[in-house]
């Protein structure tokens, strides 16, 4: 294994990590229900892409309903 000679000064160390900053998200309102959701991709909340649906969204169950 490689081991490094010598030790990186404070300096140089932080110049590496300048550029390990995350970037926001840039999120998109969802034509059909106003959600943000990310950009070119399924709304999550309504299952809508490009205002048609394509992920059918789980019916409601009513627990109560069901034991009567
Ligand atoms: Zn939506």
């Amino acid at each position: 294994m490689a081991v490094q000679q010598n030790r990186k000064t404070r300096s140089k160390r932080n110049m590496r990590r300048a550029h390990d900053a995350l970037v926001a998200a840039n999120p998109n309102e969802c034509p059909s229900c106003g959600e943000l959701k990310r950009p070119h991709h399924v709304c999550p909340s309504c299952g809508h892409y490009d205002n048609r649906e394509v992920v059918a969204r789980a019916q409601e169950v009513d627990l109560d309903e069901d034991a009567a």
